[in-house]
């Protein structure tokens, strides 16, 4: 997987081939899922610890449930980082972590960049489960499930991924992704939420939804990531809903059968209508939760796999 065969630390520099065939893999973990089998002995005898030291409910949750559907022992870690030097604490879980011989660590921190600190410190294999705004792998993995599975390709999709892209890591793994994979990827948001390094990622940057959002397959909503906001980069929540907020009559310049996403957790009124995110037909929101316990199921797979003398 990217940077080496032993860790997922990022979608950045995967290739196309190793994306599809996780995508494929995961496809048999629905199946499977919904057949109401497991596969116990993958992962039996095996140690997975989920250490977030940022709150989470879907990943963490999914997680724990991909790796037990395996026949892992899971263990849930919660660190608060509140009162603590991260560096410090971050080098002394990693020696910890060693010394209670952990198969699979997946890691989730406010600072980008912790998980791949800790994979050059443990012998575990690790997985990015979200760093600070860099990136997110595996959500971008179920999203592109996702619309897989609806749309049968990724190719020549075209993808608005709309607000707060600036503080996103979903975004950034999305925009690696689908682009690797041949959609065309455009952002959408306020001048203020819209990174620079858009341009030199090929993506094209509208401010204005309607704009944007014109003939797309896929519209993607992400929340306001106000806790990593210094300040002033929004007006109030209405105003932004007004302008940015995802309704049926923004949705109205896409294709008419376009699918509504967003990564979780949802501002509704804020970054989303209500009524938009719990469209049965138009909003796939459940869908990628979901498609969430496939893809991790589908990474502990490879990577236990890859590092069979760790895993
Ligand atoms: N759950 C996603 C993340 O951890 C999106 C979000 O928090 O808005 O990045």
């Amino acid at each position: 997987m990217a940077v080496s065969n032993r860790h997922l630390l990022q979608i950045e520099g995967m290739h196309p081939p190793q994306i599809s065939s996780l995508l494929d893999l995961a496809e048999s973990y629905v199946l499977l899922n919904r057949s109401g089998k497991t596969q116990r002995d993958l992962l039996r005898g095996r140690t997975l610890i989920n250490l977030f030291f940022e709150d989470s409910t879907r990943t963490r949750t999914s997680f724990e449930l991909a790796g037990k559907r395996l026949g892992a022992d899971v263990i849930n870690m919660s660190v608060s980082t509140s009162s603590v030097n991260k560096g410090e604490t971050l080098l002394d879980t990693a020696a910890t972590l060693n010394a209670m011989m952990c198969d699979l660590l997946v890691v989730r921190h406010s600072q980008s960049g912790a998980p791949n600190l800790l994979a050059q410190k443990v012998d575990a294999a690790v997985i990015n489960a979200g760093d600070g705004t860099h990136e997110h792998p595996t959500q971008a993995l179920l999203d592109a499930l996702t619309i897989r599975r609806r749309r049968g390709r990724l190719e020549g999709l075209k993808i608005a991924i709309c607000g707060d892209v600036l503080h996103s890591r979903v975004a950034r793994s999305n925009i690696h992704l689908l682009s690797a994979m041949g959609s065309r990827v455009r952002v959408v948001g306020p001048p203020t939420l819209i990174p620079a390094e858009c341009e030199r990622l090929g993506v094209e940057v509208f401010h204005d939804m309607a704009q944007g959002l014109r003939d797309c397959d896929v519209v993607m909503a992400l929340r306001l990531q106000r806790e990593r906001m210094t300040g002033g980069q929004v007006p109030s929540a209405r105003e932004y809903f007004r302008f940015y907020g995802l309704d049926f009559e923004k949705l109205s310049h896409a294709k008419p059968d376009a699918l509504v996403m967003h990564p979780g957790p949802m501002n509704r009124g804020v970054e989303i209508d209500s009524a938009v995110a719990d469209d049965p037909v138009r909003s796939v929101i459940k869908e990628q939760v979901e498609m969430g316990v496939a893809v991790r199921m589908a990474v502990l797979d490879v990577l236990a796999r890859a590092n069979r003398r760790n895993v």
